[in-house]
């Protein structure tokens, strides 16, 4: 069949439309129609080469929601006809790190990441040459097929664009609180970046009822959000030194946990300094493979502060999502208020400007 896609022919080069023709499912896989994708930072990555994966080119796109239309031979997991969300680490459940509970590093991660399926194969082709598929989902793509250890089902009354959020941005941010930091109610919280992640790192102190949520960005309209979503105080870093203002909020003392949601060098090293004797940072936004980090070691040992890394959540992912469609029936998540603009697939790189420029919180492509 056909399907109408944005690739990347050339790194940061605008995405181009074009028509692509799709395989049917093989075995373990489905056949998707999305309905919505989200447009992240992980996203400009892959357009700009920032990412060295997926080789080019290929249909970028990593969050997403629809329907299963069709299933190849062996698929249990869903059936056509399901509403289903993108998990962008094809979950397998029995490898060394899924047994361990540690499903955000699943083995399979490594198939998927070059930009293929679990076999090794692609199914989308330009007609000359194949396209790669960004970790096996490329939601930039109105129709894909993706194995099932990537997707999850969900009810049919959550909207699609909020959906395709949950699977990226939600899971990301509220994992890191609640799985990876696992912040005790009564703390101080710091939140440094408040894109898509970093308005989940909020409302996930929230969640764990954080006591003290300090929001920084230097965009005013991502700061009144991040209020929206349970920030206690909000530092304009374009205003104020971060630094120094949580030094004052804090009575010298320092923050029990720092979350860096932009994933540069220099605002690592600054979040680092927002830590109380026995502090924790933990780092969520991805920073680039040159990326170094100078730590003031004698420090850490003495002063016992931990940096911790923490990828889609570390946890499992298919229980993290449940969890937070449930919340979300429930009315105890504030995902609408952090979808800005839509977009049509045509309009995608107004939407990757508007997100870079800061004028979005979130844009959502709608098929
Ligand atoms: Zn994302
Ligand atoms: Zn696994």
């Amino acid at each position: 069949m056909k399907t109408k896609a944005a690739l990347v022919y050339e790194h940061k080069k605008p995405l181009v439309i074009g028509e692509l023709n799709l395989e049917p499912p093989k075995d373990k896989e489905v056949l998707i129609q999305y309905w919505a994708a989200g447009l992240c930072h992980s996203d400009v990555s892959v357009r700009d080469g920032v990412f060295r994966m997926p080789p080019i080119p290929c249909v970028p796109g990593h969050e997403g929601a629809g329907v299963v239309l069709a299933a190849g031979p062996g698929v249990t997991r869903v059936k056509p006809g399901d509403h289903v969300l993108v998990m962008w680490v094809p979950v397998c459940g029995q490898c060394y790190y899924c047994l361990r509970g540690q499903f955000q590093l699943c083995a399979d991660r490594d198939k998927t990441r070059l930009g293929r399926m679990l076999d090794g194969t692609t199914r989308l082709t330009d007609g000359k040459q194949e396209i790669h598929s960004m970790l096996g989902v490329g939601t930039f793509s109105q129709y894909n097929v993706v194995s099932e250890q990537s997707i999850l089902p969900m009810d049919k009354e959550i909207p699609f664009d909020i959906a395709a959020l949950f699977g990226c941005a939600v899971i990301t941010g509220i994992g890191a609180v609640l799985n990876r930091a696992k912040v005790p109610p009564g703390s101080r919280v710091a939140i440094l970046g408040l894109g898509g992640v970093g308005l989940n790192l909020v409302q996930g102190a929230y969640l764990a009822n954080a006591t003290q949520i300090i929001a920084i960005d230097r965009f005013k309209q991502k700061l009144d959000i991040a209020k929206q979503f349970g920030a206690t105080y909000l530092i304009d870093a374009t205003q104020e030194n971060p630094v120094e203002r949580i030094q004052e909020l804090t009575n010298g003392m320092g923050i029990d946990f720092a979350f860096e949601a932009i994933g540069k060098a220099e605002t690592i090293a600054m979040s680092y300094q927002f830590l109380r004797r026995g502090g924790t940072l933990v780092l969520v936004g991805i920073p680039d493979g040159e990326a170094r980090f100078p730590l003031p070691l004698q420090e850490m040992v003495q002063f016992e502060k931990a940096v911790l890394g923490c990828y889609y959540g570390s946890g499992d992912i298919r229980l993290g999502l449940k969890t937070i469609l449930d919340l979300y029936k429930t009315g105890r998540l504030k995902t609408d208020l952090m979808i800005s603009h839509r977009y049509s697939l045509e309009e995608i790189n107004v939407g990757l400007a508007d997100m870079e420029s800061g004028k979005n919180v979130r844009g959502v492509i709608v098929y």
